[in-house]
């Protein structure tokens, strides 16, 4: 079992005299500046030239340097641009400023993992991860809690790359929730596998898949909507909440038997085979190298089916549906109120 560690774990002191540059003002990085500087850390935002944040970042109270001035000022660096942007990133901005003793930080090991960054030998590289979207890791620090974090130490140039992990991840709110410790390889592994696999790839190919079996055979879309998506958030967040088992308590028996004689011919072994084949790309890199050569030459692919995805039948129909029910998007509009800009 993992060791869970808790704020009374965490040396504050470890980060308390470090100048940190978290660069990018998105998702994670408005949630790290903002933390960050009301745990009293002196903290700079690095944003590139006439980013759109600028002045966001600057009415939060935050100072807002060009990539360059940010790493030059900084001892402690926090990469949190999009994966497939830090290297160019790194080479033009981060790489010319770093020297003995700094920190090289990253919430997602994926640059690292994969060599597309590698930092000088005499330069701590650590990871801290969120275990959450942003805009929670902002909403919890203010509300008095966390969300949860992993730690990993690429590299340990000090002695102290461990330490000051977790010292940062207690002054973003981490450690009120747990922190645990685990290996960039573990971390980016895990992570790519969880969103092809489970919660990206493996749930959307699922939803639209039952919903077009239904409209095929005859039924109608709004119900084969309701059926295959609306419901599936009553279902998750039973299980969020009490388990598997939790969840198949609170469904009727008729549903729990559907569940336990039908879920193995949905997840087969052919399916199981594939997961595992999914997980051997992901592990020789091939995957990464996939990725970043899509997103180099223009994302012509991605920017394809994307679009297919947009204009399938379910996101008409659920449009539609959605729309009568304006008290589901309210929820949501409340998270983009709390998140950081893009740009
Ligand atoms: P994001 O897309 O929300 O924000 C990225 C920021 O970088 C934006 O301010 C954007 O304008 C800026 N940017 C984009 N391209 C740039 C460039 N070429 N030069 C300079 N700035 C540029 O990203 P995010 O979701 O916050 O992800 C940041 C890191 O955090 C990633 O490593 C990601 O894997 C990791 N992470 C994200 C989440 C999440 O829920 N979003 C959770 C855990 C870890
Ligand atoms: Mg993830």
């Amino acid at each position: 079992m993992a060791t869970v560690l808790y704020e009374k774990d965490a040396d504050r002191a470890q980060i308390a005299n470090r100048k940190v540059a978290i660069l990018g003002y998105g998702s994670q990085g408005h949630a790290h500046a903002l933390n960050l500087k009301e745990s009293g850390i002196d903290v700079r935002v690095g944003l590139r030239e006439g980013s759109s944040s600028a002045t966001k970042a600057t009415e939060a109270g935050l100072r807002v340097l060009s990539l360059g001035d940010a790493c030059a000022e900084a001892d402690l660096i926090m990469m949190l641009l999009p994966d497939t942007e830090q290297a160019d990133v790194y080479a033009a901005y981060v790489a010319p400023h770093l020297q003995a003793g700094d920190a090289l930080f990253f919430a997602h090991g994926f640059n690292v993992r994969f060599n597309l960054i590698s930092a000088p030998a005499e330069v701590d590289v650590a990871m801290v991860a969120p275990k959450g979207p942003g805009h929670l890791v902002r909403r919890t620090y203010v509300e008095g809690g966390g969300v949860p974090c992993l730690i990993a130490v690429g590299q340990d140039a000090t002695g102290h790359a461990g330490d000051l992990a977790l010292a940062y991840a207690d002054a973003i709110g981490g450690a009120r929730a747990g922190v645990i410790q685990t290996t960039f390889a573990e971390e980016t592994e895990t992570d790519l596998f969880g969103e092809q696999v489970v919660l990206c790839g493996g749930l959307t190919s699922l939803v639209t898949a039952g919903f077009e079996t239904l409209c095929e055979a005859g039924y109608q879309p709004e119900v084969a909507y309701f059926e295959c998506l609306h419901e599936l958030k009553l279902i998750v967040d039973l299980m969020y909440e009490e388990g598997i088992g939790g969840m198949r308590y609170s469904i009727s028996d008729t549903a729990e038997y559907g569940d336990l004689s039908r879920g193995d011919r949905i997840i087969n072994a052919d399916t199981r085979a594939e997961m595992k084949n999914i997980l051997a790309e992901i592990q020789s890199g091939a995957f990464a190298s996939e990725w970043m050569a899509e997103s180099r030459s223009g994302r012509g692919r991605f920017l394809a089916m994307e679009a297919d995805g947009q204009n399938h039948p379910i996101e008409k129909v659920g449009a539609e549906l959605r729309s009568m029910m304006p008290w589901i998007s309210q929820g949501r509009q409340s998270v983009q109120a709390t998140s950081g800009g893009q740009g």
